[in-house]
């Protein structure tokens, strides 16, 4: 239960709601009880007067009015109910995804990258959909289960004390039994529920997504048997779920009927004082009502193992610590954009093999770096270490003269525009996705961006408002790149990393996007990382790395004469 507690503290600030929606649902609940209990009362009170010289005197008015005062009530509380409790929990599940969201992005990408993507989202919608269940399976119901038995046991009471006490034992002790029964039954199919629902998801997202890659290696039919089965899996949960809600209605229908029996057996002879009359008829009636009481927590209770199941799904990410922690503070700097690396030492998951090895390196401001080196010898890891995308393990970054770990996130984010290797086009506008880069940008500005990274294309037909992304224009690797490149420049911070930015493009359009860049580079630190030796003499330094190590540093041409590994890679080339 204690897994609940995260979930429960956000309730507070709907308390209002949710405790109209309890009190709406309890008059509801005393109006269907009462319109039966009075129904029946009524009902043999005018047959017994009905044969009695008392004919006349019978206020048939008064009974009537609350018969139909009832009926209204009952309909108008349930309406009414409805709404506010709705309302209460849709806001309360806005508020979860938000508390979720705010707590799952500093996690990413260290903590999540372990995580696929269609559990993370089957976690952000279904486990804390899962979550409203607390108050509507299981708080409401039961807080409404004791207050009205505790009303009906008065009422009751109130006529004859030895028949109120009796029924409310009796219904204390089912509501008593049948969360603990109901819960022990449910509890591993819940928890198996729960972790198949999210099986079956996984399946099919990947079935979907690798589709056309599954259909041309011939293993389509394989992926399809397993979401079959996770499919298979999910409906046997869902049967047994079915089962275990049938056996606990059944079950207290039979409890109902005995106590039903009981009740009229004890008050066959009299209610209190009276002899046989119609008060007969209000204590069977209102036992009678009573399931509707306890209905609602009947099956509740099996749907306990799984909420318990998504709350601790979803607090292996909400407790979870982010690896990167940024400080609130304003970050002293000296207003010089330089990069030092000092002794940086950095392994992915804490393997032995070092992605980058005591890499020492030193980026006076307004300097421009060319990175170069072979496929997997740790370039991007490298530059994904400044934006704190990782932390390093030893030695220290310092941008303008300030420790990386003392630079406020928005700040840092200010200062860095980076081409990453793989572009990510969002599921929105062209607008949407370069807009991201520079939320300020006008209209002419994003199209003027466009033309100059030679994107002029896409400026047809729709414009700035053609759908890219999921279901919209297919673009080419190149025009990702360029994408990408557009964002950067919209940013313009005053570094400037780009991780193979011409990668995939043309001969005669890498000149072109160069030339852009030789344009921008100005008053900017640059680091460029690239497989392609061109251009490179055009910057102050290039530096090859090797297996996460710094092995040559210095200008084209020095290093051309030193005639080590970056003169061989060039005579390859
Ligand atoms: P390329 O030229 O192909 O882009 P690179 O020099 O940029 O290569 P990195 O991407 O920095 O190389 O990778 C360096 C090493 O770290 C590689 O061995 C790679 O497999 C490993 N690596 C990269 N990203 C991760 C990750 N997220 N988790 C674990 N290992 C990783
Ligand atoms: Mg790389």
């Amino acid at each position: 239960m204690r897994d609940l507690l995260p979930y429960l503290k956000l309730y507070k600030k709907h308390w209002f709601g949710l405790s109209l929606g309890m009190i709406l649902a309890f008059l509801t609940l005393a109006a269907s009880i009462g319109l039966l209990t009075i129904s029946g009362w009524f009902l043999s009170a005018a047959a017994v007067a009905g044969l009695s010289a008392a004919k006349k005197d019978f206020n048939f008015m008064l009974p009537s009015a609350f018969v139909r005062g009832f009926a209204i009530g009952r309909t108008a509380g349930r309406w009414g109910e409805r709404v506010v409790s709705h309302n209460a929990t849709f806001k309360l599940l806005t508020d979860l995804r938000i508390f979720f969201f705010q707590k799952l992005t500093p996690l990413i990408p260290g903590k999540v990258s372990n995580l696929r993507d269609a559990d993370l989202l089957n976690r952000v919608v279904a486990d804390i959909d899962a979550m409203d269940h607390v108050y509507l399976r299981l708080i409401s119901p039961v807080t409404i289960g004791v207050v009205g038995i505790a009303a009906i046991s008065a009422l009751i009471c109130y006529f004859d004390e030895r028949l109120g006490l009796i029924l409310g034992a009796i219904l204390l002790v089912i509501l008593l039994a049948w969360p603990v029964i109901f819960y022990k039954l449910g509890k591993g199919n819940g928890a198996e529920l729960t972790q198949n629902k999210a099986d079956f998801r996984i399946t099919t997202l990947d079935w979907l997504q690798g589709f056309s890659e599954l259909t041309i290696f011939g293993a389509e039919s394989r992926y399809h048997q397993a979401m079959d089965k996770a499919q298979e899996r999910l409906l046997k949960n869902q049967l047994v779920n079915a089962h275990i809600s049938g056996l606990a209605s059944a079950l207290l229908m039979l409890a109902n009927g005995w106590t039903l029996i009981l009740m009229l057996w004890l008050a066959a002879d009299g209610v209190g004082p009276h002899g046989p009359d119609p008060l007969i008829a209000v204590v069977v009636f209102a036992t009678m009502a009573c399931v509707e009481l306890l209905m609602p927590i009947a099956g509740a209770f099996q749907f306990l193992g799984q909420t318990l199941t998504s709350a601790r799904r979803l607090n292996e990410i909400i407790l979870s610590e982010p690896e990167v922690q940024f400080p609130e503070a304003q970050t002293q700097h000296n207003g010089q954009f330089s990069i030092e690396f000092d002794e940086v030492s950095f392994s992915y998951n804490n393997d032995e093999r070092k992605a980058v090895n005591q890499v020492s390196l030193n980026i006076p401001a307004g300097n421009r770096v060319a990175i170069v080196g072979q496929t997997g010898s740790g370039k991007s890891t490298l530059m994904q270490l400044l934006p704190r995308y990782w932390d390093v393990q030893q030695g220290e970054i310092r941008i303008a003269g300030t420790p990386l770990k003392q630079w406020n996130e928005s700040e840092l984010r200010a200062a860095i525009s980076v081409v990453s290797q793989r572009v990510d086009i969002l599921n929105g506008s062209l607008r949407d996705n370069l807009i991201l880069a520079k939320p300020t940008a006008t209209d002419e500005e994003l199209a003027t961006m466009l033309r100059q990274v030679g994107l002029d294309r896409l400026l047809e037909q729709t414009g700035l408002d053609a759908w890219l992304g999921d279901g919209g224009r297919q673009l080419s690797g190149g025009e990702k790149r360029r994408i990408g490149i557009a964002r950067a420049l919209l940013h313009d911070g005053p570094i400037l990393l780009l991780d193979e930015p011409t990668e995939g493009l043309d001969k005669q359009t890498e000149k072109q996007i160069m030339t852009l860049f030789q344009q921008h580079f100005t008053n900017k630190t640059v680091v460029f990382i690239t497989h392609r030796l061109v251009e490179l003499d055009t910057m102050d330094s290039i530096c090859l790395v090797e297996q996460g190590q710094v092995v040559e540093h210095g200008s084209h041409d020095e290093l051309l004469a030193q005639q080590g590994r970056y003169y061989q890679l060039n005579q390859t080339l």
